[in-house]
Order: C-alpha cells, then structure tokens, then sequence
C-alpha cells in the first residue's frame, strides 16, 4: 500500500515528505493507521548525528493510532482498536523478559540499531530502494508496520495525541520517578530539565506523594511550566543548587534526583545534591564518552545509588494502559505537555522549533486517509473522539 512519510536521507538534511510502498504486516505484526506523532529529541540527535542510526529513514518513535490489519498471530489486538505504540517491544522469551524488565531485552535491541523490524526486514520503500525502520515504528508517516508488542490498547477516550506521548516520553519520565527511584510519600525530589521528559517526572513524582518537587532548569519560561506541572520551587542553572537543595530539605538533600538532561557536569551535582542514602536516576542520555567525577570513596561512605532508567524502567504492556487511566482520572494533565500541533507537511518546522526549545512538546497530528478503515469522522484526533 502507499503511505506518505517524511524521508530522511542523510544526516543534517530536511525531511522530505514523500510517498512510501508500505508492505503489508507479517504473521507477528501489526498494521496502524497513523493519527499522532509526538516530536521527541531522540528524532533530532539522530537527524544530527548524536544518536546513530541507518539512514534513509522514515523517523518517529512516539506515535498512536488505530489498529487497521493484524497478522496470524495476533491476539491482543483488533482492526479499530486505538493504540499507542512502544518503541521497545521485547521478546517475552529472553532473560530480562522473564524477569519483568522488557526494557533490558536483549532480543530486540540489535534490531533496534539496525534500523529494521524484529524479522530484520524493512517495511517501507521508495523509489525501489528500502528505507529504515526508526525504533521498529517510524511514526512520521499516516501509516506503520509495527511488531505485535509494540502495538498497546488504550482506551478510545484518550485523545490520540495524548496517547502518543505517552509511548515515550511520559513514560520515560513518569516510570523514572515511579518505577525506578521509587519516590515515597513526603519525600524531596530534584528534577534537572523541564522538557517532556522532566515535565512527565514531575506529574509522576506528584502522583506518588512527594511533599518537594525542586526543578532546575536554565531557561524561564521552562521553570514557569514545572510549576504548572506540579512543581514546589524552581532553579536556575545559575543557582548553587546544592546548597538550595540542602536549605529547603534541613541541611540533608533531595531523597530522589532525578538528571532528565545528560549534560556535562548534572550527574556531579546531583550527586552532591543528593541525601546520603539517596537515589540518582540518569535519564537524559549523555554525550558517547562522558563521564562522571564521583569517587569511589564518596560511593562507599555515602551509601547513595546511582542508576539508570531507560523507556521508564518500564513494562509498556502494563503501564501504557495505566497511564492512561490516570489521565482520564484527571491525575496526570498530560494534554499540557502538548505546545503545538503541526501537519506532517510542517516537519521541519516542528523540528526548528524544537531545537529552538519552544515546545514541551509537539506533536503532529494527522487525518485518518484510509478508505478500509471505518471512523466516522476525519478530525477525531483532535478530540480523541471515539471511531465508528
Ligand atoms: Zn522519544
Ligand atoms: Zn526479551
């Protein structure tokens, strides 16, 4: 079938929106009618280079949408299902898998760096030639071929555009305040970045009862939305943050630290910023190569961890739908993380203004085009309104 994509080339060059051949759905794979696309910097730092990839490729990794054909062995899904997708669908087999950390599958992630689905193969094409898959999803085109895992049933209520936030980088920040460190009730925890990801840790910190939600972020306008978003105080980069971290939490420090940025120098001082005892969650991904100044003696006298988190430490099949009821419960504003709405035609200038930090952020919205696929309306993304 034929679908219209944006078509990355080559490394720094614009998107080009362009017709694709889409193949039909393996027996492990599923068929989706594209109707949102969040705009993540994990697209930007691949367009960029920062984040290797496989080129030509069709990018997107945090998208929703509706279920239009499901191959043999699919049963957890249906044609007119809403979905959101997750860029990490494991294998259920695998070590990792079994031990309820899909995240952490060793299955899927070759195939995630190769740029293809889980058969190796690709689903798109142009011009003859195959383009790559980006994180089995490719969301910045009206349609995707993706693995059966990725492919998560929500509740039709839930507006397609929250919906595919919520496939990356709600979950990402959400399930690294509450499924990695773990934020207690009454507990001080110290964001670093105010972007969709640092915006998510705070709504998932206020679900789990902290008392203090400290963020740190260099730009105004950012800090102004965290306290939208549920944060107690705010900091600038400027800031001596751990001695106001230490001020506002009886001389000890944040009981959760939370880096949503990667920058050089965050994790040093999250470190310090940081109870004795207390838990570092790294997010943000760093630069290949960086490093941190802590001492092993610091790590031993301290007792404090210092972890991970990827794609939330999180179990998409579980949490995807869980999220989303805390939405619809009223718990989590999902819906204000979104700064601007673009068509596929505007890519590119979504991506200026991401790059520029103007968005929480953006998300392109599409009608749905298919004729095979029965909804009655053709602007029900807009409403998250139910289909026919
Ligand atoms: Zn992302
Ligand atoms: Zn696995």
């Amino acid at each position: 079938m034929k679908t219209t994509g944006a078509l990355l080339r080559e490394q720094k060059a614009p998107f080009e929106v362009t017709e694709l051949e889409l193949r039909e759905p393996g027996p492990d794979e599923v068929l989706v009618d594209i109707r949102a696309s969040g705009v993540c910097a994990s697209d930007a730092h691949t367009r960029t280079g920062r984040i290797p990839s496989p080129l030509p490729a069709v990018l997107g990794h945090e998208g929703s949408g509706v279920v239009l054909r499901t191959g043999a062995n699919v049963t957890h899904v249906a044609p007119g299902d809403h979905v959101a997708l997750s860029w990490m669908p494991s294998c259920d087999t695998c070590r990792h898998c079994r031990a309820g950390r899909p995240v952490l599958c060793t299955a899927a992630a070759p195939y995630l760096l190769a740029g293809t689905l889980l058969d190796g193969s690709t689903s798109l094409r142009h011009e003859g030639r195959a383009v790559h898959q980006y994180s089995f999803l490719s969301t910045f085109a009206d349609a995707a071929v993706v693995p059966k895992n990725s492919a998560i049933k929500v509740d039709p209520s839930v507006p397609f555009e929250v919906a595919a936030l919520i496939g990356c980088a709600v979950l990402t920040g959400y399930g690294a305040a509450v499924n990695r460190a773990g934020v207690t009730p009454g507990s001080t925890v110290l964001i670093f970045g105010a972007g969709g990801v640092g915006l998510s840790a705070i709504m998932g910190a206020r679900v789990a009862g902290a008392a203090q939600i400290i963020v740190v972020d260099p730009a105004e306008h950012k800090r102004a939305e965290a306290l939208g978003f549920g944060a107690t105080h705010t900091l600038s980069s400027d800031d001596d943050v751990v001695a106001r971290v230490a001020e506002l939490s009886d001389g000890f420090g944040a009981d959760f630290t939370i880096d949503g940025v990667g920058a050089p120098g965050i994790l040093d001082t999250a470190f310090r910023a940081t109870v004795k005892g207390g838990t570092i969650v790294c997010v943000g991904m760093p630069a290949p190569g960086a490093q941190s100044s802590i001492t092993g003696p610091a790590l031993v006298r301290d007792e404090k961890i210092v972890t991970g988190s990827l794609y939330g430490s999180s179990v998409p099949q579980r949490d995807v739908p869980m999220i989303a009821e805390l939405y619809r419960q009223g718990r989590l504003p999902l819906d204000r993380l979104i700064t601007q709405r673009y068509r596929l035609e505007q890519i590119n200038e979504a991506f200026d203004d991401l790059e520029a930090g103007r968005l929480n952020r953006g998300v392109i919205v599409f009608d749905s085009v298919r004729a095979d696929d029965s909804r009655s309306t053709n602007d029900t993304h807009l409403q998250g309104g139910t289909h026919a």
